[in-house]
């Protein structure tokens, strides 16, 4: 149990791997405290609000446990009404990201989880216990720590897509795709990974047309996804094309794009559009760490050992997407938190 103020496990991030590190440290009877993140428009433009990536997809079709069926039933029973209150209705095809993320959040509280809805702005691991600053309360100390923050989505970095943000250009069709501004309109989505696929997919509920951009002549999406985009009567394809420029005014916002031919012609061509939608990769959540743990060149915790979530620090596990750059995939992230709260109690156990 946390002496006082020190506790023994902060689990720092809110989606699959934090919330199971924080089951199995429950379970453990670690009494862990998760950051779930704060609830600020600042992390709403970065993609970092609380419960993650996956409450920013629609159907979630791969979870193990969750074939598609009727599960409202299921989630009446298993979610107070106020954290219900906060999705919208089920659809009836199978579970979505925000009601897996809900189930998973309180399958941690129901286990004696502490939340606190805030960000960790600074970590000090140079001595233990660690140090924590959360952005609105005091300092926490910790004797062991879980990075479980994820990653966010990237940007292409235009000048004319930073005017245009929430104008017209969003990085999350299914946090925007709905609005008015965008019903029954041509649509753009730049990508051609499953974000891409599944972010197009979803737009043709509410576009008259999707436009899914790609750099290169085939989709790196899975095969299946791959397939639903190409047999898609709503989707246009256009390989081999770069968004150069997002068109628009300031009474309209965004109105179409300029795309280049990325085959050395530098052919260019202009689309009509009313949104564009940026699913182009993600960067992984590590700024907060400030250099404290060893990352990779694209910035990813280093897991030290192979099979162990341990990282360059003692007492420090890293798990979830923070620190791979390779499956990405919920349950993966899911798989290493617990694998992160079964380190952190074994490493506990040995200070003792
Ligand atoms: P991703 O697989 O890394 O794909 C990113 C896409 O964006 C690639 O097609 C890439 O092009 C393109 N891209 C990157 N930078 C670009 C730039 N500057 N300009 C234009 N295009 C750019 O990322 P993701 O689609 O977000 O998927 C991440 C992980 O989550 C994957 O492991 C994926 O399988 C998983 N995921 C799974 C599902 C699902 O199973 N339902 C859904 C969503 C995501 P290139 O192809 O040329 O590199």
């Amino acid at each position: 149990m946390s002496e006082g103020s020190l506790e023994n496990v902060v689990i720092i991030g809110s989606g699959p791997a934090g919330w199971c590190a924080a089951t199995y440290a429950a379970r453990a009877q670690l009494n862990p405290l998760v950051f779930e993140g704060a609830i600020t428009e600042e992390n709403r433009m970065s993609g970092t609000l609380p419960l993650g990536q996956l409450a920013l997809t629609s159907e979630v079709e791969n979870y193990a446990g969750f074939p598609a069926g009727d599960l409202a039933a299921f989630l009446d029973s298993s979610l107070p009404e106020n954290r219900r209150l906060m999705m919208a209705p089920h659809a009836g095809e199978g579970v979505t990201g925000p009601e897996l993320m809900e189930l998973m959040r309180q399958q941690a509280v129901n286990f004696g989880t502490r939340v606190i809805t805030d960000d960790i702005l600074k970590v000090d691991f140079s001595k233990r216990p660690f140090t924590l600053t959360p952005a609105g309360g005091d300092e926490i100390q910790a004797k062991c720590v879980i990075v479980a923050t994820g990653a966010s989505a990237n940007w292409l970095g235009l000048e004319s897509e930073e005017r245009f943000k929430n104008y017209g250009v969003s990085a999350c069709a299914v946090c925007d795709g709905a609005l008015p501004r965008f019903r029954e309109k041509e649509l753009v989505v730049v990508g051609g990974g499953d974000s891409a696929v599944e972010e197009a997919t979803y737009l043709t509920k509410f576009a008259s047309r999707v436009h899914l951009i790609h750099r290169r002549d085939e989709l790196r999406a899975s095969k299946i996804m791959a397939k639903r985009a190409h047999e898609s009567e709503k989707i246009d394809i256009h390989f081999n094309s770069a968004l150069i420029e997002v068109l628009g005014d300031d009474s309209n916002g965004v109105t179409g794009v300029r795309l280049q031919s990325t085959t050395g012609s530098d052919e260019e061509t202009t689309l009509k559009a009313a949104g564009v939608f940026l699913a182009i990769g993600h960067t992984p959540n590590t700024g907060f760490l400030d250099g404290q743990l060893d990352l990779t060149s694209k910035k990813y915790v280093v897991w030290k050992n192979h099979f162990r979530t341990s990282t360059n620090v003692e007492g420090v596990f890293a798990a979830g997407d923070v620190a791979d750059d390779y499956y990405r995939q919920a349950i993966s992230a899911a798989g290493t938190g617990c694998m992160a709260a079964l380190d952190a109690e074994r490493w506990l156990a040995e200070q003792e």
